[in-house]
């Protein structure tokens, strides 16, 4: 079976030796546990952040030995009490092909459902993170008009498309090429997007949002941050979800120079982690699948094939290359 560990600490944009693909035995799970063959296993940018040895909400990885992070799998052989072979779990030993997960790590999930990857996805933790972010820490209501960066990204395109169900005014979203500009409005159904690559994030959200924003959804940080809190109006929300801009910045990151505005405006920004929103799941679950049966929620995965390509995957998710979210799948 054959694994990722990291082997050196990425300094700036993570490097292709950082990382090995690792040959290891399988053995049978001890007591307790289940031996899972993994189908899916997510890439994530907070895994930049536990490449890096630093205190974290979670901690780092460790050197040579095998990375985490969300998977579903099969069931190959089980010494635990209600798991059987055959069941699919979800489970957060990611990264490799073969896993051995304490039971109680395991959650069944039901591929009549839904496709298995959804659960890593749109019915997943980065669908949650969208959820808990807009409609608890941002406290949208309807007529907001919310503008959404990452827009084209697993959270990001879910944020804009959760806001348009819920009765938004106005939903705005960046991303980072046209082709993505484009699918926004006409896959997700957003009001305006525009791409960031294409001139100063505050001009092109003042012209997208002339009457300003009540919500700014933050995926991306920096020149981001600093336009939204420009455009957005007296009592505006603003949710820190996340600021890619930064996660392979060497040097400390300038804030933006406009805080005294947060002042003027009376503004609240608030960070969200998912992990504090479980308590969510079953409204979560019930609401999200309602709209994707009713087809006003769309998802979009990027797949890549192959164990052997994780390492890509993962530095193409930080490079822009996924539309929705990016799903490593093994074929086995
Ligand atoms: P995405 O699917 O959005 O993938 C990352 C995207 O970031 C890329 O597709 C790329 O799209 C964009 N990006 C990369 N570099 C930059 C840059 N310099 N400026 C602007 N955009 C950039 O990932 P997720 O949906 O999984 O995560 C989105 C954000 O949410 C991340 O910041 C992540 O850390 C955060 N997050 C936070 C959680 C929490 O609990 N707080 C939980 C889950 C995610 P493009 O082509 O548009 O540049």
């Amino acid at each position: 079976s054959r694994e990722w560990h990291l082997v050196a600490r990425p300094h700036g944009w993570p490097k292709e030796e950082d990382f090995a693909l690792r040959e290891v035995p399988v053995s049978e799970p001890a007591q307790g546990h289940v031996l899972v063959r993994n189908l899916h296993f997510s890439v994530d940018p907070y895994m930049r952040g536990r490449m890096n040895d630093v205190k974290s909400y979670t901690p780092p990885f460790q050197l040579d030995r095998p990375m985490e992070g969300g998977a579903v799998g099969e069931i190959v052989a089980s010494a635990a009490e209600g798991f059987a072979v055959g069941d699919h779990v979800l489970h957060n030993l990611g990264w490799r092909e073969y896993a051995e997960v304490p039971a109680g790590q395991a959650v069944k999930v039901d591929a009549a459902l839904a496709p298995l990857s959804a659960y890593l996805g749109v019915l997943g933790m980065t669908g949650l993170t969208a959820y808990a972010g807009l409609f608890e820490t941002a406290s949208f209501k309807e007529g907001d008009a919310v503008f959404v960066s990452g827009a084209a990204g697993a959270v990001g395109g879910q944020v804009g498309q959760m806001a348009r169900i819920k009765g938004a005014s106005r939903v705005i979203g960046s991303a980072g090429s046209d082709d993505k500009v484009k699918f926004l409005i006409e896959e997700y159904g957003f009001d305006a997007a525009f791409n960031y690559r294409n001139g100063p994030v505050a001009e092109q959200l003042q012209q997208a949002a002339p009457d300003g924003i009540d919500v700014y959804f933050d995926n991306v940080g920096g020149e981001h941050l600093e336009a939204a809190i420009s455009s957005l109006k007296p009592h505006g929300r603003a949710t820190l979800c996340g600021m890619i801009a930064q996660y392979n910045n060497t040097e400390p990151t300038p804030g933006p120079t406009n805080l005294p505005m947060i002042i003027g405006k009376r503004l609240r920004l608030e960070g969200v982690l998912v992990t504090d929103h479980y308590g969510l799941q079953p409204r979560f679950v019930q609401d999200v699948a309602g709209w994707l049966a009713s087809g006003e929620l769309k998802h979009h995965e990027t797949v890549v094939e192959g164990i052997e390509n994780g390492y890509k995957a993962f530095v193409g998710l930080l490079r822009g290359e996924n539309t929705g979210k990016m799903v490593v799948s093994l074929s086995h």
